[in-house]
């Protein structure tokens, strides 16, 4: 499933690069030419990628997308946010339809061999979250049963090579995710636990599982190819200067996420 999945990628990618005549050109310097950066972010993923009461996108990922903006061309509402889910922000990256991806994405060894990643900017780690009535202690009480995952997430991986006798009810987004375990549609969903830690604090009829099963160091993502990588080495000067500074720390704060 894996290597088919990484084989239509690549084909992907390389009918991108062969419907056009003409040189691929560095994505920095068409950045610097239409005066804006071009970057996929969530909606679903407070407090990282949401939306406001009012419709508009906050968030950490959505905060760090206009540091980046502000030291590259000087001004942070110099971007054009695309919507990505879990499942589709690959795809957006390799067809070109974004610069970068700040997008609640780990960094993975097999992700590594199709994409480049920045420097990491925090590091969650995969729960389980459970109706408040619920027995289950760790993901050994779910066998032959049912656990909620996000299609795409590397939760999602985990639960299908690791733990086969688990089954999956996957959704595209997580607050469809969390309405279903409110349904009792199955016995409890697994994601990174600084996203589930929202549905919590807000909902007490919920409880998150002690053990983590995850290491999950979030970066900005980009395509692995030659073109990019001027503007990998920028963003990792910013995010650099950010750990440096201990802005980064302070970002992580307003958005109460738990370091
Ligand atoms: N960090 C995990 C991943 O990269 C899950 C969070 C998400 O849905 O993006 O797959």
């Amino acid at each position: 499933m894996k290597k088919i999945f990484l084989i239509i990628l690549f084909l992907c990618l390389i009918c991108c690069g062969c419907g056009k005549k003409q040189p691929k050109s560095d994505v920095l310097s068409e950045i610097y030419k239409r005066d804006k950066i071009i970057v996929g972010v969530r909606e679903d993923a407070a407090p990282f990628g949401y939306r406001d009461n009012n419709g508009n996108l906050q968030g950490f990922d959505i905060d760090l997308a206009k540091t980046i903006a502000k030291s590259i061309l000087g001004d942070d509402k110099k971007l054009d946010f695309v919507i990505v889910n879990a499942s589709n922000r690959i795809m957006k990256l390799a067809s070109g339809e974004v610069d970068m991806l700040i997008a609640t994405m780990s960094i993975t060894p097999q992700r590594q061999q199709i994409l480049d990643f920045s420097i990491p900017y925090y590091v969650a780690g995969q729960a389980i979250m459970v109706n408040n009535n619920s027995k289950a202690t760790g993901l050994r009480d779910f066998q032959n049963k049912k656990l909620i995952i996000v299609f795409g997430s590397t939760s999602e991986r985990n639960i299908r090579s690791n733990v086969p006798e688990i089954s999956i009810l996957g959704f595209r987004n997580y607050d469809d995710a969390y309405k279903a375990l409110k349904n009792n549609q199955a016995d409890g969903m697994i994601a990174d636990d600084s996203i589930l830690l929202r549905y919590f604090l807000k909902d007490k009829s919920l409880k998150i599982l002690k053990k983590r099963y995850s290491k999950e160091p979030y970066a900005v993502v980009f395509r692995k190819e030659p073109e990019s990588e001027r503007l990998l080495t920028q963003v990792n000067y910013v995010m650099d200067n950010l750990k440096k500074t201990g802005k980064l720390n302070r970002m992580l704060e307003k958005w109460q996420i738990i370091n």
